[in-house]
């Protein structure tokens, strides 16, 4: 049997789409495309200089206004590095220069701090910390309530020792206060050290955590225009903050066995479900698998080139492929409520921790790329699919980049037809002239072939290589 079009246009220049993994139907109909982006225009206001490093709770002279922290990364030579140094700073995307010791790696051991104390909290300054998120969406009690978890014995011992100091408790005292306040049963009285010992390790043991980025604003910004989002980071830097993360998310699953999935996604600005304009991604482990692979499973139990032959393949034959780079390719999306870029690995490895530290680097640098061609005004979901904890299936690790600009309501619920303002063609002519400049200005890894110079060779996936490659 012929397979559908999943992208189809039609003689007055409507594009429909098919999602397919989905089965999700997109219009984007013909005179209503070019509308302005529905970004709200909002009137710069100077930054107040006396707040730095203070704008919200993710901000760096506030580490005490979140929970615990599980990690942080240090930069190797301290974030002036370039300045106090006669040595070149990194280029863009090529990391560190190569050392008499050899080539250097594509993303360099930054020192890696685990389970600070209080009392150490500021003793270096974190470029990228991982943290409980002080409301998780599923608590450790959920686990122990419902499976039997235990608290692994590192992070019981850890949150004794936290509690043992000063400032440790009193941390802990006053995030406990502020979470029991916000569900609406304040505490009565004094917590027992128990108590403030048993909150440690609830936070330690949920399983969504929050990474946060160093800066609120971009350096030297002046008014609240210039956030720093993952776009404006340094290419070296962004390979960095998608490694931490990596390393996060099988940390997850290794400590929590009940765990069938980590959803990793990141929320850029308020119209996206962000609660702060600081940088961040979440990591949330669940007892299910997502829907997307749900749906994605069928389909990939009778072909499981699925994502070559209806992804890739099909974009670069559609003239869809924004740009491509040795380890992963990019192109605009078909069958999605909101303008998506999709990005997939090339990798022989289905799972993004058993990926080479090239291959990650490249995933890294692309979507940096398409972060910087975005911008920081859109509000964007990033939305990580990777392989379930139980699956044997193995699928690609890939991307969604979602730009959460207007959309119509309405039709949508009776017909199950969704409309999007941005056709995939658009968004591709949208991005593609923004990256060829960003690569002209130095500001994305170099080694990235944009739109034409791309070799769009069919089958570019190689995740199928390592059928029944286990998890760890
Ligand atoms: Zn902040």
């Amino acid at each position: 049997m012929r397979e559908p079009e999943y992208v189809d246009i039609m003689a007055d220049g409507t594009v429909k789409q098919l999602n397919p993994f989905t089965g999700t139907e997109v219009w984007t109909v013909a005179g209503r495309g070019n509308r302005p982006l529905g970004v709200k225009e909002h009137q710069p206001e100077a930054i107040d200089q006396s707040r730095a490093g203070a704008y919200c709770v993710f901000c760096e002279r506030r580490y005490t206004d979140t929970p615990p922290e599980k990690a942080r990364l240090v930069a190797s030579s301290g974030p002036d590095w370039a300045a106090d140094h006669a040595e070149p700073a990194p280029s863009g995307g090529a990391g560190e220069p190569a050392g008499p010791s050899g080539p250097a790696s594509p993303i360099p051991d930054w020192p890696l701090h685990l389970l600070t104390g209080a009392d150490d909290l500021y003793r270096t300054r974190a470029e990228f910390r991982r943290i409980p998120n002080l409301f998780e969406i599923l608590s450790f009690d959920y686990w122990q309530a419902n499976y039997g978890y235990q608290l692994p014995a590192d992070l019981a011992a850890h949150s004794r020792r936290y509690v043992s100091t000063a400032e440790g408790r009193a941390h802990v005292e006053r995030l406990l206060t502020a979470k029991l306040t916000a569900m609406a049963s304040p505490p009565q009285g004094p917590f027992s050290d128990e108590r403030l010992i048993e909150a440690t390790g609830s936070f330690l043991g949920s399983g969504h955590d929050v990474i946060v980025a160093r800066r609120h604003f971009t350096d030297n910004a002046l008014d609240d225009s210039q956030l720093a989002g993952a776009g404006t980071l340094s290419p070296a830097e962004h390979r960095q903050f998608i490694r931490f993360s990596i390393e996060a998310m099988v940390d997850l699953y290794r400590r929590n066995r009940y765990a069938r999935y980590v959803s990793v996604f990141q929320n850029w600005l308020k119209p996206a479900g962000a609660s702060l304009d600081h940088l961040h991604k979440q990591l949330v482990a669940i007892d299910a698998h997502g829907a997307q692979y749900e749906l994605a499973l069928e389909a990939l139990r009778e072909n499981p080139e699925i994502f070559n032959e209806r992804a890739v393949n099909y974009a670069a034959y559609k003239n869809l492929v924004i740009a491509e780079n040795d380890f992963a390719v990019a192109f605009a999306g078909f069958g999605h409520r909101y303008p998506t870029v999709e990005l997939f690995s090339k990798s022989e490895a289905p799972d993004p921790w058993n990926h080479e530290p090239a291959e990650v680097a490249g995933m890294a640098d692309l979507l940096h790329a398409l972060h910087a061609a975005t911008g920081t005004a859109i509000p964007t979901n990033e939305e990580w699919h990777t392989r379930p904890a139980d699956a044997k299936l193995p699928t690609p690790w890939r991307i969604m980049l979602k730009w959460r600009v207007s959309t119509l309501a309405g039709f949508e619920g009776a017909t199950k037809i969704y409309l999007n303002t941005i056709d995939p063609y658009a968004l591709r002519d949208l991005v593609v002239p923004k990256l060829f400049a960003l690569r002209a200005e130095g500001r994305i890894a170099p080694a990235i072939r944009i739109a034409t110079e791309a070799s769009c060779r069919p089958n570019p996936l190689h995740y199928t290589a390592n059928r029944g490659a286990p998890l760890f």
